[in-house]
């Protein structure tokens, strides 16, 4: 994964996060919670995470999604172990 694609699915989000998890009690559904490009894989105000959402071959930008902080860590710990969007992965590639 590279800066690029990362970049693509940055706009993609309109840098908010994406979370639309019903769990979270987000009103009208969407978290929407405003973040910063510069704060990826930081925690702190505008820090955001990348979400798989379901396997994909290649770079699809569409496997992919924007995730606050607050909201990255209210998923299953099966999820936030995954290397492929922890940023190890993608901070080497
Ligand atoms: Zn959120
Ligand atoms: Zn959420």
């Amino acid at each position: 994964m590279n800066p690029e694609t990362i970049d693509k699915i940055w706009a993609k989000s309109g840098g908010k996060c994406e979370c639309i998890k019903a769990a979270h009690n987000h009103p009208g559904g969407h978290c929407n919670k405003e973040l910063v490009r510069e704060m990826h894989n930081k925690s702190g105000a505008g820090g955001w995470k990348l979400l798989q959402m379901f396997v994909s071959s290649g770079e699809n930008i569409n496997a992919y999604a924007v995730y606050c902080i607050e909201c990255f860590q209210q998923l299953p710990a099966v999820l936030q172990k995954d290397e492929t969007y922890s940023g190890k992965v993608w901070g080497t590639t």
